[in-house]
């Protein structure tokens, strides 16, 4: 096989193994440059791949190097090795916006003269397809099933799809991965779009990776003003946007014009902006004028409803007692739950037999190892430093003598965390916290307990930490 053939190869593959927007925004339009052939036998031949700007080859050297290289392993039959380069030819036979979703898509719009000022309208205008940021038909509000603790969530979601930028402006939904925040970003979009307002849902690399180009082709002040002729703005993920100076300093206008100009913001993190490090702090800020809040783990009841708004969806009976397995073995992320539902689901179709609970339990059984390994024990080391650091201490402190309130305080949560996610008892806590007592130890963690239940800043602050302790380091 041609290298050039190995690369065709592995972009078939990747398009079907990778999400669509990272696929749309990374490797659609990527060029076989070159090759540079093994020199001696067993080493690699690496291919030499071209892509658009410096930000999509960091991209792609450091978050998808490794999926890449294993798909051109697997398709090419030598050892292979990939790199990335900044292509020129490409650069200049491409016209910007065709590569460009988000740029594509506004041009269009401006095409149609869509961008009209909302009162101004008199019927709903037509919209072209998203190409890129296309939303998930799935991702709607009536497809999001509600239960305890989401509810408020939901409900602040739907405020804002029902009256844009004008109940919580900016809307940032944050928390862990698989827990219904794109979810909730594209309902919005689609609430909106279904009353004819201008709204584009963006993750934020792809604004990232559409800025970057925007800049290398001098056409930032168009870039801008396309995104003020928007009703809604939807980011997604944008815990990416953090560490990227001159990124932040653009969306950070893009974000002041669009506020300005009346529009509504929704975003999307997997933290509290408070934990975003190195987002600037203006940016910080304006994040928390509008309304900040996290979707929350469903609870055991909710993770069966939506097992049960899934087959149903499909049209597939499933006995309670499966719905149950399945809900307790995904305990807090609803991306494994449905990853387990669809499992279980290809069973059925395969054995073409009605579920049981022993067909459930086979389908599963290759997702024990990876909770189990999740919940490994945390070192009491790393907890002693993580909330040392977080609250501007060393570890030194919180072994130490000093009772000042802030060190106190520190400590206490070190305690709480040092019995919620180790296996050490009281007395064990207390020798390792620099000597103290068993009841100190108790007294600490009933104190942290205690705060947690009623201050609700305080627990988002214990879940980031804890997340951070917890958080699989593979
Ligand atoms: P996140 O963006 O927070 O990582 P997603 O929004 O991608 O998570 O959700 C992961 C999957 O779980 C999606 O398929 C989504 O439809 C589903 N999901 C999440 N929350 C709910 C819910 N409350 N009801 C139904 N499906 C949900
Ligand atoms: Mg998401």
């Amino acid at each position: 096989m041609k290298p050039q053939d190995a690369w065709n190869a592995t972009l078939n593959q990747l398009e079907i193994q990778l999400d669509r927007a990272s696929f749309e925004t990374w490797l659609r339009g990527t060029l076989y440059l070159s090759c540079d052939e093994a020199t001696a036998p067993g080493e690699p031949s690496t291919l030499v791949i071209g892509v658009r700007n410096t930000y999509a080859r960091d991209m792609l050297q450091h978050r998808l190097y490794g999926l890449v290289c294993r798909v051109l392993n697997d398709a090419w039959d030598r050892p292979a090795d990939v790199r990335f380069e900044v292509s020129k030819v490409e650069q200049q036979t491409a016209p910007a916006e065709a590569d460009m979703p988000l740029l594509r898509y506004l041009a269009q719009q401006k095409a149609e003269n869509v961008p009209v000022p909302l009162h101004q309208r008199v019927a709903p205008p037509r919209r072209p397809d998203l190409p890129a940021c296309e939303l998930n038909p799935r991702f709607t509000f009536d497809r999001f099933v509600v239960g305890g603790a989401n509810r408020t969530i939901y409900a602040a979601a739907q405020a804002v799809a029902e009256s844009p930028a004008s109940t919580y402006n900016p809307l940032l939904i944050y928390g862990g991965v698989g827990l219904g925040k794109t979810h909730l970003l594209q309902a919005i979009a689609h609430a909106c779009r279904a009353r004819g307002l201008a709204a584009v849902y963006i993750p934020s690399e792809a604004f990232v990776n559409d800025l970057v180009d925007a800049i290398r082709q001098r056409t930032t002040a168009m870039f801008r003003e396309k995104y003020r002729t928007l009703d809604v703005l939807l980011v997604d993920d944008i815990q990416f946007l953090s560490g990227k100076e001159s990124t932040q300093e653009e969306f950070f206008h893009t974000f002041n014009a669009l506020y300005t100009f009346n529009k509504q913001i929704v975003l999307a993190s997997d933290r509290h902006p408070r934990e975003l490090e190195t987002l600037e702090d203006r940016l910080r800020s304006r994040f928390a004028g509008g309304l900040v809040m996290d979707v929350q783990p469903p609870e055991f009841e909710t993770r069966i409803a939506i097992i049960e708004s899934w087959a149903h969806e499909k049209d597939i009976r499933i006995p309670r007692s499966v719905s149950e397995l399945v809900a307790e073995r995904a305990s807090d992320n609803i991306r494994e739950l449905e990853g387990m539902f669809t499992q279980v689901v290809a069973q059925v179709h395969l054995t073409r037999q009605p579920v049981t609970l022993a067909l459930a339990e086979a389908a599963l059984a290759q997702y024990e190892r990876p909770r189990q390994h999740k919940q490994r024990a945390v070192a009491f080391k790393d907890i002693l430093s993580a909330t040392a650091a977080h609250h501007g201490l060393s570890a030194k402190d919180l072994t130490g003598k000093q009772r000042a309130a802030r060190i106190n305080h520190a400590r206490q949560v070190a305690m709480y965390l040092a019995r919620e996610l180790t296996d050490l008892s009281l007395p064990q806590i207390g020798i390792a916290l620099g000597g103290r007592s068993h009841t100190t130890i108790l007294h600490g963690y009933n104190k942290v307990a205690d705060l947690a239940a009623e201050d609700a800043l305080f627990r988002y602050e214990l879940a980031a930490l804890r997340d951070k302790l917890t958080q699989n380091d593979t």
